[in-house]
């Protein structure tokens, strides 16, 4: 059997000594292999003592990011409700901020995707399974608009376009709604 790297790589972490596999930790850009020194549950545990001991600056330091990376935070909102509702997550936070940044228009009804804060609007991206599997990859979403994800609700997108298709299909027979022109 084929084992990648990453699962049988081992650290120790320097703050409760323990050897863990590299899943545990988080991945760090200033470090030489690329991985923090403490564990992720020491590095928790970090930022709770941070937080306690200067909670003015964290709450600082915790907006200017938010307001740099407003699209990182939509997809740690996303991923985290997604994580919550029991769905394996196979994309990063990042990745899943990049392709928020790129995807400016809903793939199924063309509105322009708009982050806002506050009340809920029709145009929010939201992260859609196009498939409903119970796992998040890169290719199987989609970032589509609030009201289109709503409308989708449970289907996958075949049975959305095929729901979309009978409405369509219908458009005659509707038309003795005199709302409808
Ligand atoms: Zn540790
Ligand atoms: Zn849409």
């Amino acid at each position: 059997m084929v084992r990648k790297m990453e699962e049988i790589a081992m650290k120790r972490c320097y703050r409760c000594k323990e050897i863990k596999p590299i899943t545990e930790f988080y991945k760090s850009r200033a470090k030489k292999d690329g991985v923090a020194t403490p564990c992720k549950s020491c590095s928790k545990e970090i930022m709770r003592e941070k937080w306690k001991s200067n909670p003015e600056k964290c709450r600082e330091i915790a907006t200017s990011f938010r307001l740099r990376r407003p699209f990182y935070n939509w997809a740690q909102k996303s991923l985290n409700s997604h994580k919550k509702k029991g769905v394996k997550i196979e994309l990063g936070n990042k990745e899943l901020e990049q392709m928020a940044i790129n995807a400016k228009f809903c793939p199924l009804c063309r509105c322009e995707l708009k982050l806002n804060k506050g009340n809920v609007k029709s145009n929010l991206p939201t992260l859609d399974r196009i498939n409903n599997e119970n796992v998040i990859r890169k290719d199987n979403v989609m970032i589509i608009c609030h009201q289109c994800n709503t409308t989708k609700g449970g289907r996958t997108l075949k049975e959305f376009i095929d729901y979309c298709k009978l409405i369509a299909s219908l458009e005659k027979m509707l038309q003795k709604y005199s709302c409808i022109n």
